[in-house]
């Protein structure tokens, strides 16, 4: 139920990429200048890349490889009050934060008569406003609720729903605009199944969550009874049973990733005989596509039971229901009274999270959101040369080179199968950066006294927009992350991949480091993304970005069975007592990150021609390559948050994205001398090979 400003379809992230709002306000401190946040929060990594103060020399290697290289971090590192994890992504994206507060607080003072700055100014001033916000209260609500009130059908329900992608409403079905997966120069009406307000179905449905699920409920009652409604507490549990039957009725997580089965184009009025009880014209004309000749189902054998839910659940109820999520979704802007009810549940239950960020944080993450790539102009003006994006294309090239020979070399895949591999990998589009063509806010209208509707009207700007393009080509140069974001992605339907600017900073890539370093850092990371191309879904699509069948069933067949293999390693993974890896639901990235750290050693291997590597500090190439892979993923979660990420993320958790791909890996073995016996050895003809 979490609404994010950029709609990208297929979009294979590298981390984390939602940066939920979390609420709170603390006194903004004074804003430190640019080269104050530089040296202060810009992390050092020893003299050649590799932070060595950080390992842990007393674990042996194949005993656990991420502790060997990261233990002694791991121990001291302290996450901080404001947040439920931290690591090498979560310090650059400190840093990222730090640099657009200066930029977004300067076109805040007005000090700039670009267009673009006096929006990013007004957006973090209503933020920041918070007097304002406080005296406001309620208020805001104010005609969003009376909406619901005024509901007499379950028609009404469905059009106030329908309205959701342009407001603070929220819906159990969702539409979106997005690239057509079989038709990838044009775009498609979307619809899945929603409604569940905690992180995933397994909430309600695992006896290990129950502790959450009351939780939830008691948040829910205090939300209704914040805003007068009637009898919150029978409405509460109104609301939870409701989810709960949504749950049961939910495709798990990784049967949503399913390329083929969640491709399901059908006409509305098809839609509306599969899944009686659900007015679907009503929800598509009050969102602006019921004239679409066809819609593509994704969950479609959800459809059936939700719309009957629906159908059988009193009015009151879904009211109620309606009501909790739209004081849910909208109390980051409004009064303290409710920024700390969501904190108490959303931040501190839910994730272990023991402070609320300060103000300044929240208001520059609202001014990321709303104005993205305008944020993003003035980050890469500061922040991004031309000389990194020279280097970048260096490393992608030779990156390509490695996973082309690959494709070359697999002894599994028939020579058919290889020659479409190979066409497909030399359509692939890079993006480095920032974007070609930067988004234009001239329809986005903002204001200093009015954050609620600031928020609002952003909302719809963006709804607008996809309805707007929805018959027209697609849009091949638009970006799914801002530059001032530390990620990278694969877009299947593009058949590309992206890396943002602030990704592209040490520990990841640093030109002074070691090579070694940045192999397995940002080589790394390049060769995951090229992976994702070539995943358990990714390998459904073509050179174009079409989901079509081009590989023969044999080699189909072939893929699958080594693909389950990895899962079933990953699967025996456990994350906190009790609760494991899912194998099925986080098999593309493994596959990635298994093809990612292949990649990045034959690339930095073809970079020495044929000289021996250096040695540095009695380090080997290859062992460097590993140690620069290892440093990338240090991270520390809070174990709340680790419990939501191990049935909500796709990722596996940091520790895994280390020892999994790398005891698969031949050279790990020679490198450091891991022999039968060590925990993480694998006998060779049990080790899994997919590229
Ligand atoms: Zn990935």
């Amino acid at each position: 139920m979490t609404k994010s400003p950029l709609r990208l379809p297929a979009l294979a992230a590298l981390a984390l990429c939602a940066t939920a709002l979390t609420p709170l306000g603390a006194a903004a401190l004074d804003a430190p200048t640019a080269s104050e946040v530089s040296t202060t929060l810009a992390p050092k990594y020893g003299d050649w890349g590799f932070d060595a103060t950080g390992q842990d020399r007393s674990a042996a290697p194949g005993a656990d490889f991420y502790r060997f290289a990261n233990g002694t971090w791991q121990d001291k590192e302290v996450i901080p009050d404001d947040k439920t994890r931290y690591g090498n992504f979560d310090l650059l994206t400190a840093l990222s934060e730090a640099r657009t507060r200066v930029l977004i607080e300067d076109a805040a003072a007005g000090h700039s008569s670009d267009p673009d700055a006096v929006k990013v100014g007004a957006a973090y001033r209503a933020f920041m406003d918070q007097a304002r916000i406080d005296s406001l209260d309620a208020a805001p609500l104010k005609s969003d609720l009376d909406a619901i009130r005024n509901e007499r059908s379950l028609s009404d329900v469905a059009r106030v729903m329908g309205g959701s992608n342009a407001n603070f409403q929220s819906a159990i079905f969702e539409v979106g605009i997005q690239t057509d997966e079989k038709a990838p120069t044009r775009y498609a009406v979307y619809l899945g199944t929603d409604g569940m307000g905690l992180p995933d179905r397994d909430y309600y449905l695992q006896p290990q969550y129950a502790d959450k699920k009351a939780a939830y409920q008691a948040y829910i009652e205090t939300q209704l009874a914040q805003v007068g409604w009637t009898d919150p507490k029978a409405a509460a549990q109104a609301v939870i049973d409701l989810e709960g039957k949504i749950a049961e009725a939910s495709w798990s997580r990784a049967q949503e990733r399913d390329a083929l089965k969640t491709y399901n184009p059908m006409t509305i009025e098809a839609l509306s005989a599969m899944a009686p009880g659900f007015d679907f014209k009503t929800f598509l004309d009050a969102a602006g596509v019921g004239d679409a000749p066809r819609v593509v189902v994704t969950t479609d054998t959800a459809f059936a039971p939700i719309a009957k839910i629906f159908a059988a659940t009193p009015l009151e109820t879904l009211k109620a229901w309606q009501a909790f999520h739209l004081i849910d979704g909208a109390s980051p802007y409004l009064s303290d009274r409710f920024v700390q009810a969501r904190f108490a549940f959303r931040g501190k239950t839910m994730g272990g999270q023991p402070e609320i960020q300060p103000r300044w944080k929240r208001g520059v993450g609202f001014a990321n959101g709303a104005l993205g790539e305008a944020v993003g102009r003035m980050y890469v003006a500061q922040y991004f040369t031309p000389q990194a994006k020279a280097q970048m294309d260096a490393l992608v090239g030779n990156l390509k080179a490695a996973l082309a020979a690959r494709i070359q070399r697999v002894a599994w895949m028939s020579p058919a199968t290889k020659a479409k591999a190979e066409h497909k990998l030399s359509m692939l589009t890079v993006k480095i950066g920032y974007p070609a063509k930067w988004r234009d806010y001239s329809a986005l209208s903002l204001t200093d006294d009015d954050l609620y509707g600031n928020a609002e009207r952003s909302s719809a700007f963006e709804w607008k927009r996809d309805l707007k393009r929805k018959d027209g080509p697609v849009d091949k140069l638009e970006w799914g992350m801002t530059p001032q974001t530390v990620n990278a992605y694969y877009n299947s339907t593009n058949n590309e991949i992206v890396f943002p600017a602030a990704i592209l900073q040490p520990p990841f890539f640093d030109p002074n480091a070691d090579p070694a370093i940045n192999y397995g850092g940002i080589g790394g990371v390049i060769g995951h993304e090229m992976t994702h191309g070539f995943d358990d879904q990714g390998r459904h699509s073509d050179g174009d970005g079409a989901l079509r069948e081009w590989w023969t069933k044999a080699d189909g067949r072939k893929f699958d069975a080594r693909a389950k293999r990895l899962g079933a390693q990953y699967s025996g993974f456990e994350v906190l007592p009790g609760i494991h890896v899912k194998g099925d639901q986080t098999m593309g990235e493994n596959i990635a990150d298994l093809g990612g750290i292949l990649l990045a050693l034959d690339a930095y291997h073809a970079s020495l021609h044929g000289k021996p590597a250096p040695v540095i500090d009695g380090l080997t190439g290859d062992q460097r390559v590993f140690l620069g892979w290892a440093q990338v993923w240090r991270t520390k979660v809070r174990d709340d948050r680790a419990k939501d990420l191990a049935v909500s993320d796709v990722h596996s958790p940091a520790r895994f994205r280390v020892n999994g791909p790398l005891h698969n890996v031949d050279a790990w073995y020679k490198a450091f001398g891991v022999k039968p016996g060590d925990p993480l050895y694998v006998p060779p003809e049990k080790r899994v090979r997919i590229w």
